[in-house]
C-alpha cells in the first residue's frame, strides 16, 4: 500500500512509496483504511525535530477512516465502522483516566516506540503511534473511536486533533466567561477553533493575532471581533481593554517568544492558555516577582484539556447544530501523491487545514 515517508529528521519533503505494509495486527488491534487526514502543525514539528519522534516514520495523526478488520477481543467495533483515529487513547484504568483527565493518560504512548509499518528496506514508525499519511494503519482498538454515519471523513479527521485541541482549550481549560475579552495568538486550524470556542462561551471581544493576512480574514469569519498582525497587538489591547490586558490569551504557536508576549498581554489575574506544542529546549522566562505579584494563571492545554471522548461527542453535537463551522476550516484538499503541496501550504500559512484524501 501507499504511504508518505520521512526518511530522516530535518528533511523537508516526504516520499510517497507504494511498498509499505501496516504491521502489528493481532488481539486488541484494528486495521483501518484511512480515508481522510488533516495536516497538523505537529506533523511539521516532528519532521523538523522540534517534537521528539524516531525516524524513519510516516507522519499524520489527525485522521479518519473505516475499519477493515478487528483483532480478537475487540467488541466495540466491526468491519465497515466509521472511526476517528485518536492519537492519545485512554486506557480507562490509570489514575489520570480514573480522575476523568483522559488527555493525560500515557498508556497509549507505550506503543510509540514500536514500528507501525514495514518496507523491504526496514521498519517505519508512525507519528504519535498512528501515522495517517498511509492507506492503512494498524492501531490499538482504543485509538479507533466510532463516529456516526452523518459525519464525513474529512470532518471526522479534524476532530482527531486540531478542532478538539482548539475548542477544548476554550471550553475545558479556560472555561471562558461570558462577556470577557480574549486574544488568540496564532490562527491556523487550532487557533481558529479556539476563536470558535471563545465565541460559543460568549466572549465579548475576540482579537485574532496572526502575521498572515488570509488567516486574519478567516478569523473574522469564524467569530473574531477584530484581527491584527502581531505588531498591532499593543494597539488592540489598548482599544479593547484600556491597556489592562485581556482576560484570556491563548498561545497557539508553541514558542517561548509568543508565550512571553501572551503573558504580557494577559491582564493581572487573567489567564494565559498555552496550546501550542513547543520544543524541549525552548524555555519561557518569567521573573519570580511578576509571577507572584500579577497573579496571572498559566494553564497549559493538552489535546483540549478534558475527557477526550466526551470532547469528540460535544464537537459532533455542536457541528450538527450548526454552532461550529468545521467544513470551513478545510481550505485546501490534495491527494496523498501531492502531499508536499500540503506541507508548503502549511509552511506559508495559506491553509487553515489541508485535507489529504487517501
Ligand atoms: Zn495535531
Ligand atoms: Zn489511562
Amino acid at each position: 500500500m501507499r504511504a508518505a515517508v520521512l526518511h530522516e529528521i530535518g528533511q523537508e519533503k516526504l516520499e510517497v512509496l507504494d511498498d509499505v505494509e501496516a504491521v502489528g495486527f493481532g488481539p486488541g488491534k484494528v486495521r483501518i483504511r484511512v480515508r481522510a487526514t488533516g495536516l497538523c502543525h505537529s506533523d511539521l514539528s516532528a519532521m523538523n525535530g522540534v517534537l521528539p519522534q524516531p525516524a524513519p516514520f510516516v507522519p499524520g495523526h489527525e485522521g479518519a477512516g473505516e475499519i477493515l478488520e478487528v483483532g480478537d477481543g475487540v467488541r466495540h467495533l466491526k468491519p465497515g465502522d466509521r472511526v476517528v483515529l485518536c492519537w492519545l487513547p485512554a486506557c480507562g484504568a490509570c489514575p489520570a483516566c480514573r480522575r476523568g483527565q483522559t488527555q493525560l493518560c500515557l498508556a497509549g504512548f507505550m506503543n510509540a516506540g514500536t514500528p507501525n509499518f514495514r518496507r523491504p528496506g526496514g521498519d517505519l514508525f508512525g507519528f504519535a503511534g498512528t501515522g495517517t499519511f498511509a492507506e492503512e494503519v494498524v492501531v490499538d482498538a482504543g485509538c479507533a473511536v466510532p463516529v456516526p454515519e452523518d459525519v464525513p471523513f474529512d470532518i471526522a479527521a479534524l476532530i482527531g486533533c486540531g478542532v478538539t485541541t482548539g475548542l477544548g482549550a476554550a471550553l475545558n481549560t479556560a472555561d471562558v466567561a461570558a462577556g470577557s475579552s480574549v486574544a488568540v495568538i496564532g490562527c491556523g486550524g487550532v487557533g481558529i477553533s479556539a476563536v470558535q470556542g471563545a465565541r460559543l462561551k460568549g466572549a465579548a471581544e475576540i482579537v485574532a493575532v496572526d502575521p498572515v493576512a488570509s488567516r486574519r480574514e478567516s478569523a473574522l469569519r469564524f467569530g473574531a471581533t477584530r484581527a491584527v498582525p502581531p505588531e498591532e497587538l499593543a494597539d488592540a489591547r489598548q482599544q479593547v481593554t484600556g491597556g489592562e490586558g485581556f482576560d484570556y490569551v491563548f498561545e497557539v504557536v508553541g514558542r517561548s517568544a509568543t508565550a512571553r508576549t501572551a503573558y504580557e498581554n494577559t491582564r493581572r489575574g487573567g489567564t494565559l492558555v498555552v496550546v501550542g506544542a513547543g520544543a524541549m529546549d525552548d524555555f519561557l522566562r518569567l521573573n519570580m516577582f511578576e509571577l507572584f505579584f500579577d497573579e496571572k494563571r498559566i494553564l497549559p492545554s493538552l489535546y483540549g484539556g478534558g475527557d477526550v471522548l466526551r470532547s469528540y461527542e460535544r464537537t459532533i453535537a455542536l457541528w450538527r447544530a450548526g454552532r461550529v463551522d468545521l467544513a470551513g476550516l478545510i481550505t485546501h484538499r490534495v491527494p496523498l501523491a501531492e502531499i508536499d503541496e500540503a506541507l508548503d501550504q502549511m509552511r506559508t500559512g495559506t491553509a487553515l487545514r489541508t485535507c489529504i484524501e487517501i
